[in-house]
């Protein structure tokens, strides 16, 4: 015989996880940010790698990979070489969220990467769906080669300096966009390299 406040108790709890199913349970972790040193460490890098069910050296590579630097896995942090911009590292979190994780059918995040024919496949568990992983614009490193005077190019603006231009690192390099805000993609010619400083004019 059934125990009527225990069905009632089942009856509560599916409530319960009928809720947190919804698409309104995922959420990832903000990204805790900070310079040591020369270095920038991204403190909850385990916890991140975890909430998205990804392997944490694949979220390592295409953070390495997009910063252009090395670095290491420390415990349950990542430490990059350099001193990063902490809304750039956030920006990252989120770009490979977006391409990695999210179904661009559903928008939901229960799905897996797997290789077919060496192509990797985001594969959605929730509508079943799949697609190649979106192909990432040229890596920093081989655009960061390319940075010479008169070239043009598009550019995403990811930060803004003290001085109120818009900032854009690609490797090593930092470039200033006059009068540019972040988030804003625009066209922009290359005036001038000084270094690891890049300075552009907007076309
Ligand atoms: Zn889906």
């Amino acid at each position: 015989m059934t125990d009527p406040y225990k069905a009632l108790l089942d009856h509560a709890y599916e409530n319960i996880t009928g809720t947190s199913d919804d698409e309104g349970r995922f959420t990832v972790p903000p990204a805790k940010v900070f310079h040591e040193g020369k270095n920038t460490i991204l403190e909850n890098f385990a916890e991140i790698a975890s909430v998205l069910r990804r392997e944490p050296d694949h979220l390592m590579k295409f953070l390495l990979g997009e910063l252009g630097t090395s670095g290491k896995l420390e415990g349950t942090r990542a430490v990059f070489n350099g001193k990063f911009e902490i809304e750039l590292i956030k920006n990252l979190v989120v770009k490979y969220t977006e391409d990695y994780v999210m179904c661009s059918e559903c928008g939901k995040p229960d799905t897996r990467l797997i290789k077919e024919d060496r192509i990797m496949i985001l594969k959605c568990d929730a509508c079943g769906s799949h697609r190649p992983v979106r192909k990432r614009r040229a890596r920093p490193e081989s655009v960061a080669n390319q940075l010479e005077e008169g070239k043009e190019m598009e550019v995403e603006i990811q930060s803004i300096s003290k001085r109120g231009d818009g900032v854009v690192r690609i490797g090593k390099y930092t470039m200033y966009v006059a009068g540019a805000k972040p988030g804003q993609k625009l066209e922009i010619r290359i005036t001038r390299v000084a270094g690891s400083i890049v300075f552009t004019e907007r076309v």
